[in-house]
């Protein structure tokens, strides 16, 4: 049996890791927290990969056109991908929250604005515009701010090619990286099994155990299973039918052939800690062409979020029937509009989207206050838009 990281023996390890981990932490409760520092550790290790293979992506990426004229028609089809799967998901979240009207006699359950949307009440299309381009990208870098890196790398990647002579060396370097650091995430996807089981088993351990977070749950049992019913047919219905419609791959095959990291999205909670796998797996398990995985995962990782774009667009829905108030179509198209670019400002990092959420609630005049009636469980469903975010990503790059 070979347990190379592309081989099923270790997706079925990498379940068993998840599972256990779910089962220790919901029975053992906070006594788990105690393995939490094992999922650091493998988090850390994703992450130590994350800049260099970024940055050698995007360039390797970008050169691989040969022409950067082609980006044109390259990137205008990346974008268009991005954008219409996005305004589905959240089209999708719309229908079902007016339909399943989960917020409808909850009541208000609170009143101060969260601590992590404090000092960000203001953010808005401006800042998302800003933080396309920054004016030091090496501290950037060293904060893992991953869209003006990308910005960087493509026009750095761009310009290389069309310097000739000169430029080819510097290409070939990033080349040499790009590779390097794929074999450096097959050695820390050894590690993943016992990392993703202690993430797991740490923070349902931190949520308080099984009994407590279900407690948690159902006291917005509704609203989460709108959330949850939504990225469901998201991921199960709409993407494998785009995926078959636009490249006649088989969904349940290209799926599966995704898992260890949709596995490593739904346990990290983290669409860039997940990037060095989606791209092993795009490329190793799913033979998706390396120009177009370098191309699109890190982008679409960072920008492409329709798990986020959906669970936006249902949490904003749920707060206005809590609260009371009545949204009308128009009011509900904004909500459209600006939960698709709420989604594309959340950093793939965890809870970014309840952040980036203010944008939506502050378009509509909605109560930031009410994010504090969806933070009890915004942990539990960020894991599963994650992975859907993921998913999204990566029926892009086929
Ligand atoms: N955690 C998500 C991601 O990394 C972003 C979010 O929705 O909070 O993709």
């Amino acid at each position: 049996m070979r347990l190379s990281p592309t081989s099923n023996a270790y997706l079925v390890l990498l379940f068993v890791g998840i599972v256990a981990g779910a089962l220790c932490g919901w029975f053992l409760g906070p006594a788990m927290e105690s393995v939490a520092w094992i999922g650091t550790f493998f988090l850390n290790a994703l992450k130590m990969l994350i800049v260099p293979l970024v940055v050698s992506s995007m360039i390797v990426g970008i050169s691989s056109m040969g022409d950067v004229r082609r980006l044109g028609r390259q990137g205008g089809l990346v974008f268009a991908y991005y954008f219409a799967t996005t305004g589905l998901a959240v089209l999708l979240g719309l229908i079902l929250v007016n339909v399943m009207r989960p917020g409808v006699g909850v009541g208000v359950t609170s009143t101060v604005v969260p601590d992590v949307v404090l000092g960000k009440e203001a953010i808005g299309f401006s800042d998302i515009i800003l933080s396309l381009i920054s004016p030091n990208v090496i501290a950037s870098a060293a904060e893992m701010q991953l869209l003006p890196l990308i910005v960087f790398s493509l026009v750095f990647g761009g310009v290389l090619t069309t310097l000739g002579e000169k430029g080819r060396p510097v290409i070939a370097f990033f080349d040499g990286v790009n590779e390097a650091m794929m074999r450096m995430v097959e050695l820390v996807m050894y590690i993943a099994p016992i990392g993703v089981f202690a993430l797991v088993a740490a923070k349902l351990g931190a949520a308080g155990g099984g009994d407590a977070f279900w407690g948690e749950l159902v006291k917005i049992g509704k609203y989460s299973a709108t959330v949850l019913v939504g990225l469901g047919v998201h991921a199960f219905v709409v993407l494998p039918v785009l995926l078959l419609l636009l490249t006649r791959r088989n969904p349940a095959r290209y799926g599966l052939g995704m898992l260890p990291a949709i596995g490593t999205a739904w346990s990290t909670a983290s669409s860039s800690a997940t990037l060095p796998v989606t791209l092993e797996c795009a490329e190793d398990r799913n033979h998706v062409s390396r120009r177009s995985a370098l191309f699109v995962l890190p982008l679409g990782a960072t920008i492409n979020m329709d798990g986020t774009a959906l669970y936006e667009a249902v949490a904003a829905i749920f707060i206005a029937q809590a609260v009371g108030i009545q949204l009308g179509v128009g009011q509900q198209v904004i909500v459209l509009l600006t939960a698709t670019l709420a989604a594309i400002g959340a950093a793939g990092i965890p809870q970014a989207g309840l952040v980036t959420m203010v944008i939506v609630l502050n378009a509509v005049g909605l109560p930031l206050e009410g994010i504090g009636m969806i933070l009890a469980v915004d942990w539990f469903l960020d894991r599963f838009r994650t992975a859907v975010n993921v998913w999204g990503d990566s029926v892009g790059a086929a």
